[in-house]
């Protein structure tokens, strides 16, 4: 009989904006090279999946043991629907800031790419937007003290405050007044470099002084303008992605808040530790902070050029008093949970659908109901299949978040 609950072992991502110790630390790895470790990924993508560590110690992969057996891995519900694990669960180390990015509609997600393989552009081409068609909506929890994310664009009220009240900008501000928020953005995307470079190069200069003698706070947007060119001697095709910065909202996330992105949302990361869950896609369509290829006109049609009021997520108790509490999301691909206590507690609940629990902090013994235990420790994780009962015990202080598909 094929075991209920698997110990799995991710894949790290080693992209050059990754902090050097928070990934090391939390999987015991001891970082010699002083590699960027910028993302570990548990799930079942096809490129970069987990393996199961089994009892004897040796490995195989998830994707393929899933391919194998879906619907005792899956559950023929979530099998028939996605026909995969719909999730990838992910924690991030962000030390630079990543581009802005806007993710598809599964619609449009799905439009894109058949237009895409109809003009015969190649999967991999460095100028093609949809690799597959899906959506990608994102949730993310904050696990440092601070996350700092760009996250939709303010109020028009704020813009037009920032626009009359930054020298280099307020030249914007007839255009913002007469044409709007929509003519403003499609203005700055589409200039020329030399343009961008003109206007924003003073301001750059402006804004590294303002930060390095105190001025600013992470509030700011000059002091994340600052933080891109602080060790960068010269100032070169500036990228157009600075104007976002003082264009969308700069949210601070304590530690345990959330937060979902859903299609349209422009977004980035700008600094700090989180765990990501989002559905299995690689969909971005970029928008600045980076040199990889933007497709404005793409990038218009499916961004929401309009204010937003960020909703922060504060994570909310399934049932009274319960250890283990929710970041709803209006999706039918994922959910995240948080499990947290501290002392000794035994919690029991039932996976209904693929689980994947991560120990974030502290570590824990797991026992389905057939009695078989499995311990995780601080940065371990676990695979639970479908329809298994199964009890926590831990002591001491833990946090585990748990990644699993909403009952359809
Ligand atoms: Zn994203």
């Amino acid at each position: 009989m094929q075991d209920k609950i698997y110990k799995i072992k991710g894949k790290v991502q080693h992209y050059a904006w990754g902090g050097y110790d928070f990934i090391p630390h939390l999987l015991s790895i001891h970082n010699a090279e002083h590699k960027p470790y910028a993302e570990y990924w548990l799930g079942a993508h096809a490129l970069h999946t987990s393996e199961i560590i089994l009892d004897d110690g040796s490995c195989i992969s998830l994707y393929d043991f899933i391919q194998a057996n879906p619907e005792f891995t899956l559950s023929n519900k979530v099998f028939s629907v996605f026909g995969e694990l719909p999730f990838l669960l992910k924690v991030l180390d962000v030390r630079e800031m990543l581009s802005i990015q806007v993710h598809p509609t599964k619609a449009n997600a799905l439009k894109g790419f058949e237009n895409e393989e109809n003009a015969g552009i190649p999967i991999n081409a460095p100028h093609r937007n949809y690799r597959d068609k899906n959506h990608k909506p994102e949730v993310m929890v904050a696990l440092s003290d601070e996350f700092w994310l760009l996250h939709g664009f303010k109020s028009l009220n704020a813009i037009e405050a920032t626009l009359a009240n930054t020298t280099e900008l307020s030249i914007l501000l007839p255009l913002f007044k007469k044409q709007g928020l929509k003519a403003l953005y499609q203005f700055v995307m589409e200039m020329e470099q030399a343009d961008v470079n003109a206007m924003l190069h003073t301001l750059v200069r402006k804004e590294l002084h303002k930060k390095a003698t105190g001025q600013l706070t992470k509030f700011d947007a000059g002091w994340w303008v600052a933080k891109l060119f602080e060790n960068s001697d010269e100032l070169k095709n500036i990228d157009r992605g600075i104007f976002s910065i003082y264009f969308f909202n700069i949210v601070c996330l304590k530690k345990g808040e959330g937060i979902f992105q859903q299609a349209g949302v422009p977004h980035a990361y700008l600094e700090g530790q989180n765990v990501e869950l989002m559905a299995n896609s690689d969909n971005v369509l970029r928008a600045g902070l980076t040199p990889k290829h933007i497709d404005v006109a793409e990038l218009l049609k499916h961004t929401i050029i309009e204010p937003i009021i960020p909703e922060v997520l504060l994570g909310k108790p399934i049932t009274l008093h319960s250890p283990e509490s929710e970041y709803r999301c209006p999706v039918s691909d994922f959910a995240l949970n948080k499990i947290q206590w501290q002392g000794t507690k035994q919690y029991e609940t039932v996976a209904a659908t693929p689980e994947i629990i991560l120990a974030v902090e502290g570590g824990f013994i797991i026992q389905d109901n057939t009695g078989k235990n499995k311990v995780i420790k601080q940065g371990e994780a676990c695979f639970i299949t479908p329809n298994t009962e199964y009890k926590i015990n831990s002591s001491g202080s833990v946090q585990l978040f748990k990644a699993f598909v909403p009952v359809l």
